[in-house]
C-alpha cells in the first residue's frame, strides 16, 4: 500500500463569517496543501498574524504559512483582476509566493461584465437577495448555462476573444432590458482582465491530480469552503443563499477528487450566530442586544463593511449542518465575545406558523422566517477567556455551554477559539 495522507474539509456551518479563516490558518501549520473549493471574491477571510491583519478573498488563508501550496479549485469563480490585486498585495507585504499558488484550469472566470450584471439584476429585483455585487451569481449562472469561460480557455486567445465578444453582446442586451446600460468602464476593465490572462495561465494546474498525488505521497491536505451551510444553494435558506454549494460534499467536486478521499469534516460555528444580507435569521437578538453583541464581536463584513445581524446560537441549524456536511467535529469560534453576558439563550426548536414544533431546519424559508423560536436559557460565565489555553481552565459555565452545543448539534467540539490571535485556540482531546 502506498502511504496515505489525510484530507480534511473546513466548512462554515452558519451564514458565513464564522471565523473559518482563522481556523484554516491555525490548521494550515500542519498540512502541505490548502485548496479553496467554491465561491469567489465575495468571501472575505480575516486573519491576524502577530500585529498584522490580512483580508483574503480568493487565495486560501493557508498562504500566510511559508512554503504551503495554495490551490483554487475548479469550483471557484475566479475574478482575474481581484485575484492579482490580492496576489500582488501579498507579495508587497513580503509573502513569498513563487510556485506556491495554483489555479485549476477548469475554474470559471469571473469577468467585469458579471459584476455589472450582478448590480443591475439586484437593483431591478423585487425580492433582494443582498448580493455583494461582485458578479458571483451571474458567473455561476454562465457556468450552469454552459456559456462560461474557464482558465484553460485563456490558452486559445482567438477563440477566447470570440466567445467574450458574444458574451458582451448578450450582456449589453440584458443590461438594456434592465434599464442599466453598459459603460465605457467595461471596455477598460475587460482589457485589464485580458492583460492578466497569460499570467493566470502560468499558474494553471489540475487541482484534483495534485491533491490525489499529494495524498498518495502521505501528505496532508485541507479543503477550505467559503460562506456557510445556511447559504448553500440547496441546503440553505433559498433563495437568500449564495450561488454555489458551500457544503462539504462540494469540496470533492470543487477540487476534482473523489468523496472517498475525505477523512474529516470540521464544521466552524460561532458561539452565537450572525448573518449579513437579506433573508431570515431565526434566532435574531432583540435590537438592543443586537447592537451590543455586534460591537463586542466587531461584526461588520470583511468584504463590504456591512453590519451583520446577530443572534443566539441556533442548534436547529447546527444539527442541520452536522447532517448535511457529515461533520466529524466542530470548531467553536468567538467564545470570548460572550464573556460578559450573564445568561445565554440557545435555540433548540422552531414553532412554525401552523403551530407545529420542529427540531429540523425547515425547507420552507418563509415558514422559518415567520415562526417563533424555542429557547433554552443557560447561565453565562462572566469571566475573560482570551488567555485560556486548556479546556479544563475555562470557567465551568463556559464548558457547560460548549457541552450543550456539542450535545444539541450532534458533533464533538474539537477546537475552541477565544480571540483573533493564532495562539488563542484551545484544542479539545
Ligand atoms: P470567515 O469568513 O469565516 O473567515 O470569517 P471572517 O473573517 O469574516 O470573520 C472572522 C472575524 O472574527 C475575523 O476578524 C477574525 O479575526 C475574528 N475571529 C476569529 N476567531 C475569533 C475568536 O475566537 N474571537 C474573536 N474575538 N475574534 C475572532
Amino acid at each position: 500500500m502506498p502511504p496515505q495522507g489525510s484530507c480534511t474539509v473546513i466548512v462554515g456551518c452558519q451564514w458565513g463569517d464564522e471565523g473559518k479563516g482563522k481556523i484554516v490558518d491555525v490548521l494550515a501549520e500542519d498540512v502541505d496543501i490548502i485548496a479553496r473549493y467554491q465561491g469567489g471574491a465575495n468571501a472575505g477571510h480575516t486573519v491576524h498574524v502577530g500585529e498584522d491583519e490580512f483580508i483574503l478573498h480568493q487565495i486560501p488563508s493557508g498562504v500566510l504559512h511559508e512554503g504551503k501550496r495554495c490551490l483554487l479549485g475548479n469550483g471557484v469563480v475566479l475574478d482575474i483582476r481581484q485575484f492579482f490585486e490580492e496576489y500582488d498585495a501579498l507579495l508587497a507585504r513580503g509573502i513569498e509566493l513563487d510556485g506556491r499558488v495554483g489555479v485549476s484550469g477548469r475554474a470559471q472566470l469571473l469577468l467585469p461584465y458579471h459584476r455589472l450584471l450582478d448590480k443591475a439584476v439586484e437593483n431591478a429585483a423585487s425580492t433582494k437577495i443582498g448580493t455583494t455585487g461582485r458578479g458571483i451569481g451571474p458567473a455561476y449562472e454562465d457556468k450552469a448555462g454552459r456559456r462560461g469561460l474557464r482558465v484553460a480557455d485563456l490558452g486559445n486567445p482567438d477563440r477566447f476573444h470570440k466567445r467574450v465578444a458574444a458574451a458582451q453582446e448578450r450582456v449589453t442586451r440584458r443590461l438594456e432590458q434592465l434599464g442599466a446600460g453598459s459603460s465605457d468602464e467595461l471596455e477598460a476593465a475587460m482589457e485589464e482582465a485580458f492583460g492578466l490572462g497569460e499570467r493566470l495561465l502560468s499558474l494553471a494546474t489540475d487541482t484534483g491530480s495534485e491533491i490525489i498525488g499529494a495524498l498518495s505521497a502521505g501528505k496532508r491536505v485541507l479543503l477550505e469552503g467559503a460562506q456557510g451551510t445556511a447559504l448553500d444553494l440547496d441546503h440553505g435558506t433559498y433563495p437568500f443563499v449564495t450561488s454555489s454549494n458551500t457544503t462539504a460534499a462540494s469540496a470533492a467536486t470543487g477540487t476534482g477528487i473523489g468523496p472517498t478521499l475525505i477523512d474529516e469534516v470540521v464544521g466552524v460555528v460561532k458561539a452565537y450566530t450572525t448573518r449579513v444580507g437579506e433573508g431570515p435569521l431565526p434566532s435574531a437578538f432583540s435590537p438592543e442586544m443586537d447592537e451590543h453583541v455586534r460591537a463586542l464581536g466587531g461584526e461588520f463584513g470583511a468584504t463590504t463593511g456591512r453590519p451583520r445581524r446577530c443572534g443566539w446560537f441556533d442548534s436547529v441549524l447546527a444539527r442541520h449542518a452536522a447532517r448535511v456536511n457529515g461533520l466529524t467535529g466542530l470548531a467553536v469560534t468567538k467564545l470570548d465575545v460572550l464573556d460578559t453576558l450573564s445568561t445565554l439563550d440557545v435555540a433548540t426548536a422552531y414553532r412554525l406558523p401552523d403551530g407545529s414544533i420542529t427540531e429540523d431546519f425547515p425547507a420552507d424559508t418563509w415558514a422559518l422566517a415567520s415562526g417563533e423560536r424555542i429557547y433554552e436559557t443557560v447561565p453565562g460565565w462572566e469571566a475573560p477567556t482570551g488567555d485560556v489555553q486548556r479546556l479544563e481552565d475555562l470557567p465551568a459555565n463556559a464548558r457547560a455551554y460548549l457541552d450543550r452545543i456539542q450535545e444539541l448539534s450532534g458533533a464533538p467540539v474539537q477546537w475552541v477559539s477565544v480571540g483573533t490571535k493564532r495562539s488563542q485556540i484551545i484544542p479539545v482531546d
